[in-house]
């Protein structure tokens, strides 16, 4: 194994005041959802830990430091789910980390896209994001986003943002943004504070296209949830299983859920729910239940 970096590195101090800049508004992370990373060089990439809240993350806490030259290189031959999770798992630098810690299970997509990557599951482009129409409205408010097919977590959501690296690269210089399908929102660029920018004005692109208010999701009315309305799929991970329901992770989980439906119905776009057997599969699936133990404890 290479030793990593210094976490004392000024990059990694960035990253983590932009994650918990990023993690403190409720409006664009929810528990312990969304993920960012920053690569250090032409190896070593910090990307945030599976279980960590981006409110709380700190240089020494909350980060792993992975390989992401050799994500990169491996991720065209994983074929299956424990694949994947084997690379990334032997990429992590550090001995003591790889004990520990679990990299973010999106560390695939991180790998592949420009030096500061943040993915946010903000509930201004999730209007789009989980809307029928989505692609078409993204295309007509966002012309420079790229529209991501919906992708279970993990190796399918990489593979997908895979199969658009071309369109990507054609935005060039390791600037991009992507709109994952009933999922959230991942912009790229070159520091973190660059790429906090383009968070910020792509959020406000589609609010003052539907001349929204700042979104302020503690107060949308509850709406219900069950299996056949799902909207995006940390809902499956905290709706469906009750402890982790009432923790303050699926408060927050819920409080957006509010949010979309709610102003998705004032705005006249049709929800696109997930389907059931998605929710069924992300119930069930091992990097999905780490999480749930992780946030239990
Ligand atoms: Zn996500």
């Amino acid at each position: 194994m290479t030793e990593p970096v210094s976490p004392n590195s000024d990059g990694l101090h960035k990253l983590a005041h932009i994650s918990r800049q990023l993690g403190r508004n409720k409006a664009f992370v929810q528990g312990g959802g969304g993920n960012t990373s920053f690569k250090n060089d032409a190896h070593c990439m910090w990307v945030k830990a599976s279980g960590s809240e981006l409110a709380h993350v700190t240089p020494d806490n909350g980060f792993v430091a992975v390989d992401y030259a050799g994500i990169r290189k491996g991720l065209s031959a994983c074929g299956t789910e424990s694949e994947y999770t084997g690379l990334v798992r032997s990429a992590i630098l550090s001995e003591s980390d790889a004990a520990n810690v679990r990299p973010s299970i999106e560390a695939g997509f991180h790998a592949l896209l420009g030096p500061c990557v943040l993915h946010s599951h903000s509930v201004i482009t999730n209007l789009l994001a989980c809307a029928k129409d989505g692609a078409a409205l993204t295309a007509a408010i966002l012309p420079h986003a790229v529209w991501v097919p919906y992708a279970s977590p993990g190796l399918p959501v990489t593979q997908s943002v895979m199969d658009r690296i071309i369109a990507l690269q054609a935005l060039a210089n390791g600037t991009a943004v992507l709109l994952l399908q009933n999922h959230g929102l991942v912009v790229a660029a070159h520091t973190p504070e660059e790429a906090w920018q383009l968070h910020e004005e792509v959020n406000e692109s589609v609010r003052s296209h539907f001349h929204l208010p700042p979104p302020v999701v503690e107060e949308a009315p509850f709406c219900a949830a069950d299996a056949e309305h799902l909207l995006f799929p940390d809902q499956a991970v905290y709706l469906g299983h009750e402890t982790l329901r009432l923790s303050k992770a699926g408060e927050e989980t819920q409080q957006a859920y509010n949010y979309l439906r709610q102003t998705m119905q004032a705005l006249g776009l049709a929800p696109n729910f997930l389907p059931v057997e998605e929710a069924d599969f992300l119930l069930n699936m091992e990097a999905e239940k780490y999480r749930q133990k992780v946030a239990k404890s």
